[in-house]
């Protein structure tokens, strides 16, 4: 914890603050690992302080190197009044995070400094620890989609194959999910963001099937695209390209390289195909959430680090026939991904 306090400390201190009020959950959650819905870290130089209320007292009481301040379930509106005994002004605190409301409570004469995604940009480079649990995730991931591989597709419903995955991860060790379980199916799959429904799957289509195990708290996100029996031509062409467009972004993968560049790679080759227009940015970070920082898409302006983990997942979309798209995690490397999801991507045809 200390390390990631510091890092912090540094941040604000840079940006003119003595002290950082962090009101979002998954970061208290970083920082402290404390697990609350209601919970909040005023940094200072001297201490830590944690603010809670009554429910959480006796966990918050377990978390070491904080001191815990006992508030109300209205949090914002407990602190805003004692601010200039709690904080050392200027006070920085998440205004990508607390509402206006939240604002007006903290505006107590104390000076205050907007920041944004301050912890975002900390999270996103991982140590050591966090890139075990995300390794772990991804095996899980990999373990669910291979005995998923040796399933019957065709004839159940979208829903019923989201279920069998998310059992699936669950047998092989989640211990719940990154995110709800996406499986497309024909048409269907041709929806980026479809919601697995009560379609059935047939014969001779693409099933784009996309999830990721949590584990020890951290995500994993994999998507394979399979057959249900031999595909028209221009789906089995979309499958190449696809497979080709991801596995050449995912080769530039590596500390130094720009997010932006990245997603250009394979944009650029699936738009001089011809085949389909690309619907989405080739990626994002993945850690405590399965949406984070770095984001690889074309207005990006990140650069990747080493130690950031990142998704490389192109989609190729054929309107009312259907979609591919590949998705692998990785970890980015001085001279290379450390790609963490190693189930197969030749295309299985499954029945
Ligand atoms: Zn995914
Ligand atoms: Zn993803």
């Amino acid at each position: 914890m200390s390390g990631r306090i510091e890092r912090l400390r540094a941040e604000g201190a840079e940006l003119g603050a003595r002290s950082f009020l962090v009101t979002n959950p998954v970061n208290v959650r970083y920082l402290a690992g404390f697990d609350s819905s209601n919970a909040a870290l005023i940094v200072r130089p001297d201490v830590v302080l944690l603010a809670t209320d009554g429910r959480y007292q006796e966990a918050a009481r377990a978390v070491p190197g904080v001191e815990v301040v006992m508030a109300e379930r209205s949090l914002l509106s407990y602190l805003g009044p004692r601010l200039a005994e709690l904080a050392e002004a200027p006070l920085a605190f998440e205004a990508d995070h607390v509402t206006v409301a939240g604002h007006e409570a903290l505006s107590n004469g104390t000076a205050l400094v907007p920041t944004k995604g301050v912890l975002q940009r900390l999270r996103a480079v991982k140590d050591a620890n966090e890139l075990e649990a995300i390794r772990r995730a991804a095996r899980v991931t990999d373990a669910a989609y291979e005995r998923l591989a040796g399933e019957k597709f065709v004839g159940r419903t979208e829903r019923e194959l989201a279920w069998r995955m998310e059992v699936l991860l669950r047998e092989e060790g989640a211990e719940g999910l990154a995110f709800s379980v996406i499986v497309a199916s024909g048409p269907n799959a041709a929806l980026p963001h479809h919601h697995p429904g009560d379609r059935k799957i047939q014969a001779g289509e693409t099933v784009i099937v996309d999830a990721g195990a949590l584990v020890d708290d951290y995500c994993a996100d994999c998507t394979r695209t399979f057959a249900t029996g031999p595909l028209p031509a221009e789906l089995r062409r979309a499958y190449a390209l696809c497979r080709s467009a991801q596995e050449s972004a995912l080769a530039a993968v590596r500390a130094g390289a720009a997010a932006a560049d990245l997603d250009a790679i394979a944009r650029t080759e699936i738009e001089e195909s011809g085949l389909a227009p690309v619907l989405h940015g080739l990626g994002h970070g993945v850690g405590l959430e399965v949406h984070e920082r770095p984001v690889l898409r074309p207005t990006s302006t990140e650069t990747l680090v080493a130690r950031n983990v990142v998704t490389v997942e192109p989609g190729v979309y054929l309107e009312g026939k259907g979609g591919v798209r590949i998705e692998d995690l990785v970890i980015v490397g001085e001279r290379g991904p450390e790609v963490l999801t190693s189930f197969t991507k030749d295309l299985l045809t499954l029945n």
